[in-house]
């Protein structure tokens, strides 16, 4: 047998037997260059490489590990699901309990279906809200990802107001057709593809906290605008809360900014780091699901009990006093701190944050939408990113995503990075 000694052996054989070495593209690197590490272990804010090199880790499995990685009372809920049986294909009392749990903690949730991934929840509140209206078409924003169903793998089309392209091959144009991509933030557009077919739309479909084009807040009047749209036409309005759920606070981005959508995606936080994510709405719309209505979508691993398990516990940790009050000042130290330290080096950057979510941009502001986004300074990052690797802090690798804290990222850590980051942003200066 050959032993594994580190991450370079590792990448070169999983490339022999994996596309491109890895399960999921953004884990490959390709964007920042070099080799990924693989992750052998990991504790509170800490994972460790092949190499046995620890890291700060930053991207918690891209969300879910909110209260810190391996927690105690997690792994034990885990371990005692598993020794009862690891899935049985018909209904237990855990998804009794996980989905009143749910629906108390997202009161515009009455009824709530659980998925295994966020994509299936965002492909599944689609094509409720489409069977639901008996329309086609859909609004979605540029840089807004939710996941890799047909009709969502879009890009604006040439021109406002025309549907858009695929941007993935094997998505035929005719399943695009339908989707209409507009830009972020900006309610003259939504006003005006309403004005245009208000009455063929099914739905609009949005992060209110987007977490895929980098962090990008919603600004209060482009979601109000959705909202009122979407009642005057008769559309769905569905919040792609599969990131920012339970991670901005805990009644999610609808609990921030005060608006009730009609259909609520979730994910990642959920399942605690298993497979669990879950769509919900009126108890009215969701009737239209089988075996109550026509829309149909299921799951051989829906409701998995070992994966409820680590979701029930992970929802029950985040309740505890003060934990968003902890979290969000995680985040904010971690964006102040990172924004002086650059500052005092002369760095053009800035850092933002919302709830336990954060962003770093090599720009003077902040973006408002995609295009702004892809204008800050990526050459920059991957530099910033691959010397924060050296100093052990993981974030995550590619200029357009978001970082996560977790419960476990204290001062102590928070502080360290920062220290780290001074020593960076010298480099870069220099
Ligand atoms: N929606 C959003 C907002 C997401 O961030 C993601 C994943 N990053 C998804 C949907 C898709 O979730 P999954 O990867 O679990 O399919």
């Amino acid at each position: 047998m050959t032993t594994i000694s580190n991450n370079d052996t590792l990448f070169a054989r999983a490339q022999k037997t994996t596309p491109g070495g890895v399960n999921s593209p953004v884990r490959a690197f390709r964007s920042v260059g070099g080799t990924p590490r693989f992750i052998t272990r990991a504790d509170g804010p800490y994972f460790w490489d092949a190499d046995d090199k620890r890291y700060i880790d930053y991207i918690g499995s891209w969300g879910p590990a909110i209260v810190g990685h391996a927690h105690p009372q997690v792994v034990k809920a885990v371990q005692e699901a598993a020794t009862r049986g690891l899935s049985f294909g018909a209904p237990t009392e855990g998804e009794v309990l996980m989905a009143e749990e749910i629906c108390r903690l997202v009161p515009s949730i009455e009824q709530v279906r659980l998925v295994s991934s966020g994509t299936e929840a965002t492909m599944s509140a689609l094509r409720l809200a489409r069977g639901a209206t008996g329309r086609d078409k859909i609004v979605k924003f540029e840089g807004c990802y939710h996941g890799h169903a047909d009709s969502l793998l879009v890009k604006a089309g040439s021109g406002l107001l025309t549907f858009g392209n695929p941007t993935s091959a094997g998505v035929p144009e005719d399943f695009v057709k339908h989707t209409l991509v507009l830009d972020y933030n900006n309610v003259q557009q939504l006003e005006d593809a309403f004005a245009n077919m208000g009455g063929e739309i099914a739905c609009v479909i949005v992060e209110p906290v987007a977490g895929n084009m980098n962090l990008i807040k919603a600004s209060p009047e482009f979601l109000q605008a959705m909202r009122r749209l979407c009642t005057a036409h008769g559309a769905i309005l569905i919040f792609d809360e599969v990131m920012c759920g339970f991670r901005v606070a805990l009644g999610g981005a609808q609990q921030v900014y005060g608006i009730v959508p009609d259909l609520t995606a979730l994910g990642k936080v959920i399942g605690g780091g298993l497979p669990v994510a879950a769509f919900g709405g009126s108890a009215k719309l969701m009737s239209h699901m089988a075996p109550l209505g026509a829309v149909y979508q299921a799951g051989t691993l829906s409701g998995n009990p070992v994966a409820v398990a680590a979701g029930m516990t992970t929802l029950k940790l985040i309740q505890e006093d003060g934990f968003y009050e902890r979290l969000g000042a995680s985040a904010r130290r971690l964006a102040d701190g990172l924004t002086a330290a650059a500052k005092e080096a002369g760095v053009v950057f800035c850092a933002d944050a919302i709830g336990g979510m954060f962003g770093l941009y090599f720009s003077a502001t902040p973006p408002n939408n995609y295009a702004e986004m892809m204008a800050g300074d990526r050459e920059r990052f991957n530099v910033f990113f691959h010397h924060m690797l050296d100093e052990g802090v993981y974030f995550a690798p590619a200029a357009y995503e978001a970082g996560f804290v977790s419960a476990q990222h204290d001062d102590a850590v928070i502080d360290a990075t920062i220290e780290a980051a001074r020593r960076v942003f010298k480099k870069l200066a220099a």
